[in-house]
């Protein structure tokens, strides 16, 4: 036996562990890699339409033998980092961009080297206070108090996920009054909160949609009117639910008057603001977001706001006994980690336990460069909106949604002749097809909408016109194809 150990010894270490040569020649590798995706990233396209799509990844399945770097970085360039969009680049205007600042990738990298325990205060006391500090930053941010607690998730999706979670039990819902418990939201509202109120459990109770105005958003006063007839009828009103920047048309909700609301009728208020928190940053966003901090929990997302790479939300809950209340549990096998709770610990607050140390991707670009660059970038966005709204409009044919609250603009091209839809449609698909910028659709009241969502570090003024002017291109050149069919 013990010559097996031996054995299967000397082949652990001889592959998994490089030496420090291998390591160096490596990282050599990955780094002219990355180099030569960022050196050329102004110039590479936001699209790629591409018959493939990465197909033939399967051309070399996992085996038993490893292939060389080279070979493998091959593979990886051809079908993975070809193909399909590159939200890296500043023409990425579509669904909801935000870029992927490198000091992240270097904070992962270390996060990984170290692999430090995030989860529990005991494993990793400074790893978990790194990333208590962060959801303390962002509480003071939002304006939120120092009774906060949060935690930093894969993403909006999951923080949404524990912010109706904490909701459910805060309000002790339990299974037997789901029935005649009501949930207040908006059409509009991201469909990671459709899927959280059922995974919660919530599937069966009463979903109110509020009406919305004409910029897409929540009517108060029939907010107020509903929740009354609710309470008049015997049910449970106990969660309403605003977004800060609905994804598919940049509304934010009338905040604080929901809040008052909220306040009056003691429901639960909770703030999607996955998308649009992070403009609070900057002076125009603030005014915008004002009531914000009313709520009782709001989901954040550094991977849009802060421009991090994708794999980072945050849930931030203002009362920290309820997000505990709902998601901690000592396993037997856990009794050491008692010994240390000087701290609140991430797996106390989440459903996951061993997690990535995701807070030093945001950590270390917070420290090195400081926030101050993160609100001019922000305000930036919100500018470049506005410009775009302005401008494209006085464009023949071409027609504009609600001036935009941030950083989403509606607008669509009005043909003299020939279905509008079907001709923004084709639109969309050439500019897709065109790949040097990247926008996408939606259905507003049946009517087939662009938008452009401008929120990547590297969007700016000069790549805004750019896409102007292809639309302006395009536009016309698909005109004269539906006046020679007539
Ligand atoms: C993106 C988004 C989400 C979902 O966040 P993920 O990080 O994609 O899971 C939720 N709400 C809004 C408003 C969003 O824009």
């Amino acid at each position: 036996m013990l010559e097996k150990i031996k054995q299967l010894e000397l082949i652990s270490r001889k592959h998994l562990e490089p030496t420090s040569q291998q390591r160096d020649e490596m990282t050599k590798k990955i780094l002219s890699y990355s180099e030569n995706f960022l050196d050329n990233i102004y110039e590479l396209p936001a699209y790629v339409m591409d018959e493939k799509k990465g197909i033939d990844i399967y051309k070399t399945p996992i085996s038993e033998n490893g292939i060389s770097l080279d070979a493998t970085l091959d593979v990886l360039k051809t079908n993975v980092d070809t193909p399909g969009l590159n939200p890296a680049s500043g023409g990425h205007l579509g669904y909801i961009p935000g870029g992927g600042i490198y000091y992240s990738a270097l904070g992962d990298f270390l996060a990984d080297v170290t692999n430090r325990y995030a989860g529990i205060f005991f494993g990793s006391p400074g790893a978990v206070r790194l990333e208590n500090l962060l959801i303390d930053w962002m509480a003071e941010v939002v304006g939120y108090p120092k009774s906060t607690a949060g935690n930093l998730t894969s993403g909006g999706s999951i923080a949404n996920l524990i912010g109706i979670v904490t909701a459910r039990d805060a309000m002790n819902v339990k299974s037997k009054d789901v029935e005649k418990s009501v949930i207040y939201l908006s059409e509009q509202v991201h469909h990671s909160v459709d899927k959280a109120i059922r995974i919660a459990g919530l599937n069966e109770c009463v979903w109110r949609y509020v009406p919305l105005d004409e910029q897409y958003r929540m009517k108060s006063d029939e907010l107020e009117k509903q929740i009354l007839e609710d309470k008049k009828n015997g049910l449970n009103p106990f969660l309403v639910i605003a977004s800060a920047g609905t994804t598919n048309t940049g509304t934010v909700d009338p905040l604080k008057i929901i809040g008052d609301i909220a306040g009056k009728y003691k429901l639960w208020y909770h703030i999607d603001a996955a998308y649009g928190g992070f403009f609070i940053l900057c002076d125009e966003g603030k005014k915008v977001l004002h009531g914000m901090e009313m709520s009782d929990s709001l989901s954040i997302d550094p991977h849009k706001g802060l421009f991090l790479p994708y794999g980072l939300g945050t849930i931030l809950v203002k009362d920290r006994t309820k997000i505990f209340e709902s998601h901690h549990y000592l396993p037997p096998y856990l009794q050491d980690t008692l010994k240390a709770n000087d701290e609140l610990s991430p797996a106390d607050l989440s459903p996951e336990l061993t997690k990535h140390f995701r807070g030093l991707r945001l950590w270390l670009p917070l420290k090195f460069v400081g926030v101050a660059p993160f609100r001019a970038a922000i305000e930036e966005k919100l500018l470049l909106a506005r410009y775009f709204w302005e401008t494209i409009q006085t464009f023949d044919g071409f027609e504009v949604g609600p001036y935009p609250d941030l950083s989403v603009v509606m607008y669509r091209y009005v043909p003299k002749r020939g279905d509008a839809n079907e001709f923004n449609k084709r639109l969309v698909h050439e500019v897709q097809k065109d790949g040097r910028v990247f926008i996408s659709s939606t259905m507003i009241d049946g009517k087939f909408v662009l938008r452009v969502a401008i929120l990547c570090f590297r969007t700016h003024l000069q790549t805004i016109d750019f896409a102007l002017k292809i639309l302006k291109e395009k536009a016309k050149e698909i005109e004269k194809e539906f006046e020679i069919k007539k």
